[in-house]
């Protein structure tokens, strides 16, 4: 079967090449403004005919509802279907869509998390369009890309920040960027080509894991013989079932408008890649969400799950998503891209510059950008990157920077010495970057690659505080260098602006081994934060400089951060409890249970054995041995219940959280090793739940 890509891709999307055939010229021409310039659509009229157009359109291709499509708090989307029925004369029907329904919509907003922004009394919510995404039809739905606010008009989403943060970026760049030159720039957005890891198993193993079912990753499980150690599966060639599911997943992300380009499997068994072709920061999280979603939907149809958890096995390697990130302008520059000239490279190294600083400025916000309970099991876990942040730049770049901070006219690296001019910086060669798989945050030649983030992450928080962070650093250097724009002593002013901030943010760069345990104790001395978990760092996120610069930008309100930082921490003492709630659970009633009975039966055996006087040492062994364990696991279930309980009584929302890190979930990993000792002493027929070899390796 041959797929015709370019006939196929975008045939579900109302995207430009759609506007540009249906709409009336002058309707095109004011869409087009607002999403490009962010201008209100101008009127009602317009937005009328805008909607029977794309009511229309989507007719054709089954759309019988619409639904305003929005990422609130919860970290996944929501949709409400209306349909486009309307009365008319005669008891008969026909198709309505207006421009007033396109625009806004009132879903009752009262059981979205708000962290207490809205009462559940005044619980009004509004949905409005989002212009600068593109609606699709999915489902027989057509769904229209949305932000969320309140009655009083605090976010109550994902999108809303991201795109505030867009424009607060583009603002400031576009100033940025007159100090060198770059008049014609008038519009800088941010790009982001989020690779997505994923893990695929057999439904029918996953079916019997109550874990699972309840909370995307196994509580239970011992380490299988085999798991990657031999990294045979790391772009091992595709198995027919995989091979087939990625085929469709490929078709069906085609034609919702997804670039899908690479697959591939990932380093853990049954662990699989897929990563797009970037886009703005915009589309790229409305894509990213729908990828995921459109991943498990197609996993069905192939009798498989696809498992999106941080961590859905112990002993292998977690899932995340590397966060390409970079920002390009309107004429087509890519302002991480080092360029040819020395005058680009002045460019490129300030605004490298103005990234060191920023990243070790807001390491907090950085690592709590990608803090869940999830991916808690992954950072710093020996295979992800640690939980320091900090950047990798590779060889040239620190040669290059080593020779701004010693106000050297020459920059080394190990097989070549490079001339910097006199009166500009160096022009060095693009694609000079070698790899480094640890670092959390890398330069991979013409972008950014932030891999901290959780492979169910929403990606829209981590874009908005690195746009956030930069946005505030660009402005600070603009202050600084406005006065000395086209002077003779520009360059000179901007090599001294760069060699303070280098001397005062060097400790952020790091291109050693991110895993190493010496990398802990070294990243302590330079004094860069670690922290472990979602507790340690969400604190910060109300610190004083960081609700300083949301406000700045207007990005968050007070409110608004506290609101969020609640939020994820209600979420993670949920998330937790869920998680120990299932395991005594499925240690009560298949666990345990299936260990007495097995007990029960060496003794029969034992008894009658010794009737006959045969020997039974053996049987004695092993029923001594799961009897113990069987004591022992029963204690564990009871005393887990008890800090359950425990945790649930803890007052405020931060102590409850750090009740939950510190002693619910080290009493589940007692609970766990204990189960896990059982498991590898039953025989497999009488364990009651697939073990990790039986999942793991099936597909
Ligand atoms: P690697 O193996 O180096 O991580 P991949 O091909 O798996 O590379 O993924 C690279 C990702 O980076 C892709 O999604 C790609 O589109 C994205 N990317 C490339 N250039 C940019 C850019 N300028 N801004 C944002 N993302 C980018
Ligand atoms: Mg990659």
């Amino acid at each position: 079967m041959s797929v015709n890509i370019p006939e196929m891709f975008a045939c579900n999307v109302f995207n430009e090449e759609v506007m540009k055939t249906r709409l009336p010229k002058n309707v095109y021409k004011a869409l087009k403004r607002t999403m490009q310039n962010n201008e209100p659509l101008a009127d009602m009229e317009t937005a009328d005919v805008v909607a029977n157009t794309i009511k229309d359109w989507a007719i054709e291709r089954g759309a019988t509802h619409y639904t305003h499509w929005f990422q609130p708090m919860t970290g996944s989307t929501a949709e409400k279907h209306d349909c486009f029925i309307s009365p008319a004369p005669n008891g008969m029907a026909i198709m309505e869509f207006s421009g007033k329904a396109l625009v806004k919509g009132e879903p009752d907003a009262s059981s979205f998390p708000s962290g207490g922004l809205r009462r559940t009394s005044t619980a009004r919510g509004y949905t409005a369009w989002d212009p600068t995404s593109y609606c699709f039809v999915k489902e027989g739905s057509l769904y229209i890309p949305t932000v969320f606010v309140s009655y009083t008009g605090e976010v109550l989403d994902k999108k809303t920040p991201l795109l505030r943060s867009m424009q607060a970026l583009s603002k400031t760049a576009v100033r940025f960027l007159k100090l060198f030159g770059n008049d014609r720039v008038t519009r800088v957005t941010s790009t982001v080509g989020a690779e997505q890891e994923y893990f695929l198993i057999d439904k029918k193993m996953y079916d019997q894991r109550e874990d699972l079912i309840l909370t995307g990753r196994t509580l239970f499980g011992a380490k299988p013989p085999k798991g990657q150690d031999l990294d045979d599966q790391y772009f091992a060639n595709l198995r027919p079932r995989i091979a087939a599911y990625m085929a469709d997943l490929d078709e069906e992300l085609w034609k919702l408008g997804i670039y899908s380009k690479t697959k591939h499997n990932e380093v853990a068994p049954a662990q699989h890649e897929m990563a797009p072709i970037f886009t703005t920061s915009n589309l790229g999280t409305d894509q990213n969400e729908l990828a995921m979603e459109v991943m498990e939907k197609v996993a069905l149809k192939h009798g498989l799950v696809c498992l999106l958890h941080e961590k859905p096995f112990e002993g292998v390697n977690g899932s995340g998503k590397h966060n390409n990130w970079s920002m390009s302008t309107n004429d087509g520059q890519n302002l991480l891209d080092p360029g040819d000239t020395p005058m680009d490279n002045l460019q490129f190294l300030t605004i490298l510059c103005a990234l060191i600083k920023g990243v070790d400025e807001y390491a907090d916000l950085m690592r709590l950008s990608a803090a869940s309970a999830g991916n808690d099991h992954r950072l710093g876990a020996d295979e992800a990157p640690p939980a320091i942040v900090s950047m990798f730049l590779g060889e040239e770049l620190e040669a290059v920077l080593q020779a701004i901070e010693d106000d050297s006219a020459v920059y080394k690296t190990e097989a070549r010495a490079f001339k910097i001019g006199v009166d500009a910086l160096p022009s060095f060669p693009k694609d000079s970057t070698d790899r480094n798989r640890t670092s959390p945050f890398a330069f991979t030649g013409n972008r950014f690659e932030f891999r901290m983030v959780g492979s169910s992450d929403n990606i829209a928080c981590p874009n908005v505080l690195l746009n956030t962070i930069v946005c505030e650093e660009l402005s600070q250097f603009t202050e600084i260098l406005e006065p000395y724009k086209g002077k003779d002593n520009f360059d000179a002013e901007v090599r001294k602006l760069l060699k303070s901030v280098l001397k005062e943010h060097r400790r952020i760069i790091f291109n050693g081994d991110g895993y190493s345990p010496e990398w802990v104790k070294e990243a302590e001395r330079r004094g860069l934060p670690n922290y472990v978990s979602t507790v340690d760092c969400m604190p910060h996120y109300t610190d004083e400089k960081n609700i300083k610069i949301f406000r700045k930008f207007e990005i968050y309100n007070q409110n608004e951060v506290t609101a969020r930082k609640e939020i994820h921490l209600e979420k993670y003492s949920k998330t937790i409890r869920i998680e120990a709630r299932t395991m005594v659970e499925m240690a009560r009633k298949q666990l345990l249970p299936a260990t007495m009975d097995y007990v029960h039966t060496l003794c029969d055996g034992i008894a009658v054995k010794e009737k006959i006087d045969l020997g039974c040492n053996t049987d004695r062994k092993i029923a001594k041995k799961l009897n113990e364990l069987a004591d022992s696991f029963y204690d564990s279930i009871e005393r887990l219940e008890q800090r359950i309980n425990e945790a649930n009584a803890v007052e405020g929302i931060q102590k409850q959280a750090e009740f939950f890190h510190d002693v619910v979930l080290a009493e589940m990993d007692i609970m766990r090793n204990i189960a896990d000792e059982i498991e590898l002493n039953m025989p497999s027929a009488k364990w009651p739940i697939p073990a990790y070899s039986e999942i793991i390796y099936n597909v």
